[in-house]
C-alpha cells in the first residue's frame, strides 16, 4: 500500500479515554469523565423530543443543505442564510477550510499550543506550519500578525483557547484583523462562545461587515450538549461560504443532528443555566487550586489548564485509579497540567478529593 507520505506525518487524533474503558481496565463502576468538554448536563429535553418526532425519516436522505436550520439560525444570528456553512461538527469545518485554502507552497499561522486540528489540516494538505508560542496562555496576536507572509492563506485564533481556556479581548483582536491583509482568512473558532462570560470577548458577528476575510466556528458539541449529534456551523461572508460548498460532503449533517440543533438553538434557558452552573463549578475548583497554591490559566471556557507540578501522565493514572478521567497535559503540549472539564457540583467534589491525596501526596 502507498498512502500519501504526507498524511502520515499527520497524527492520529487522541480522544478522551472513554468511560467503558476505564471502568474495564480498573473494575470499577462508576467513572466519571472531565476530558473532553462536554456538557455534564447533557442537552435540552427540547431536542431529545425533536430526535424522536424523527424516528420515522431514518430511510431519508438529511436536507443536504440544512435549511430549518439555517433560517433558524440566520434569524438567531441576524446574518443572511448564505452567510451560513454547516458542517458534521466545527471538526468538519476545519477540514474544509483546510482543504480550500491550504496546499503545498502556501503556509498558515497558528498558536502553539491551540487545538489540534488545524495542525493536522494543514500537514495533510501540505501547507507549511507557523506556529507562534502563546504569551502567558493567551494567543500573541501581534507575533501572529508578524508571521503573515506573501504566502499565509490562513490564520487560526481559537477564542477560547483549547487547552488553555484563555481569550483574546475586542481591542486586542480588533488591532490584529487591521493589520493581517485582507486576502489572508482568519479563522476564530469559538467553539467554547456560549460559556464566555468576560465582557471584554469579542462580539465578532457585527465584525463581517468591516472584515469579509473572517470566518466564526462555533458548534452544538459544547454547551448544547450535542457532542454525538455532529453539528457545527461556519459564519461568514457568502465568498467564503460559496468557495467552502464547493469541498462539503452533500450530506455532512444528518436529519436528527438538524433537527436536534434548531431544538436546542430554541431553548436558550437551558443555555443560560448551564452557563451559570458552570462558573459555579469553575470558581468550586479554582478556589481550592488557589488554596494549594496551585497556578491555573483564567478560563472562559468549560474546562480549566492547572499546574499540578507533576508528571502529568502519572497524575492521569492515579486520577484513572479513582474512576476519573481527565486529560493529561503532556498530551497537549503543557508538560506538569491537567486539563479538567467542569462537571456537576457533585463531580467536582469527587475530582477535588481525589487531587487532595495527589497535591498532598507529592
Ligand atoms: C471541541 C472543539 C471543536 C470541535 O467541536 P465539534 O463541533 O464537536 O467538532 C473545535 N474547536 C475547539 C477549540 C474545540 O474545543
Amino acid at each position: 500500500m502507498q498512502p500519501k507520505q504526507r498524511i502520515l506525518n499527520a497524527p492520529v487524533y487522541q480522544p478522551g479515554k472513554p468511560i467503558e474503558d476505564v471502568k474495564r481496565e480498573y473494575g470499577l463502576t462508576e467513572v466519571i469523565k472531565l476530558a473532553s468538554n462536554e456538557n455534564p448536563y447533557g442537552c435540552s429535553p427540547k431536542a431529545k423530543e425533536a430526535i424522536v418526532a424523527q424516528l420515522d425519516n431514518l430511510a431519508i436522505y438529511p436536507d443536504g443543505a440544512s435549511l430549518q436550520l439555517r433560517w433558524d439560525l440566520s434569524e438567531f444570528l441576524g446574518v443572511k442564510p448564505e452567510q451560513l456553512i454547516f458542517g458534521n461538527g466545527s471538526d468538519e469545518n476545519l477540514l474544509m477550510i483546510a482543504r480550500a485554502f491550504l496546499s503545498e507552497g502556501t503556509n498558515t499561522v497558528m498558536a502553539k499550543p491551540t487545538f489540534s486540528q488545524y495542525r493536522s489540516n494543514a500537514i495533510i494538505e501540505g501547507a507549511e506550519l507557523i506556529e507562534v508560542p502563546l504569551k502567558d496562555g493567551v494567543h500573541d496576536l501581534e507575533a501572529m500578525a508578524a508571521a503573515v507572509n506573501e504566502q499565509t492563506r490562513v490564520v487560526w485564533v481559537c477564542n477560547p483557547n483549547n487547552p488553555s481556556g484563555t481569550i483574546v479581548t475586542t481591542a486586542e483582536l480588533e488591532a490584529f484583523l487591521k493589520k493581517v491583509p485582507k486576502e489572508v482568512l482568519v479563522v476564530l473558532d469559538e467553539a467554547y462562545y456560549e460559556y464566555v462570560v468576560d465582557p471584554e470577548y469579542p462580539q465578532t458577528v457585527p465584525m463581517l461587515a468591516d472584515y469579509p476575510n473572517l470566518i466564526i466556528l462555533r458548534t452544538f458539541s459544547k454547551i448544547y450538549g450535542l457532542a454525538t449529534m455532529r453539528v457545527g456551523y461556519g459564519i461568514a461572508s457568502e465568498e467564503i461560504v460559496s468557495a467552502l460548498e464547493h469541498v462539503r460532503e452533500p450530506f455532512n449533517t444528518g436529519t436528527l443532528g438538524q433537527a436536534a440543533a434548531r431544538a436546542a438553538l430554541h431553548d436558550q434557558e437551558f443555555v443560560v443555566s448551564c452557563r451559570e452552573k458552570n462558573r459555579a463549578g469553575m470558581k468550586q475548583l479554582t478556589d481550592r487550586f488557589d488554596e494549594w497554591g496551585l497556578q491555573y490559566y483564567p478560563s472562559q471556557t468549560n474546562f480549566v489548564l492547572v499546574n499540578l507540578n507533576q508528571d502529568s501522565n502519572e497524575v492521569f493514572k492515579k486520577l484513572l485509579s479513582h474512576g476519573i478521567i481527565v486529560r493529561s497535559g503532556s498530551a497537549l503540549g503543557h508538560p506538569g497540567y491537567q486539563r479538567i472539564t467542569i462537571g456537576t457540583a457533585e463531580q467536582n467534589e469527587k475530582l477535588l478529593r481525589a487531587l487532595e491525596e495527589i497535591v498532598k501526596g507529592a
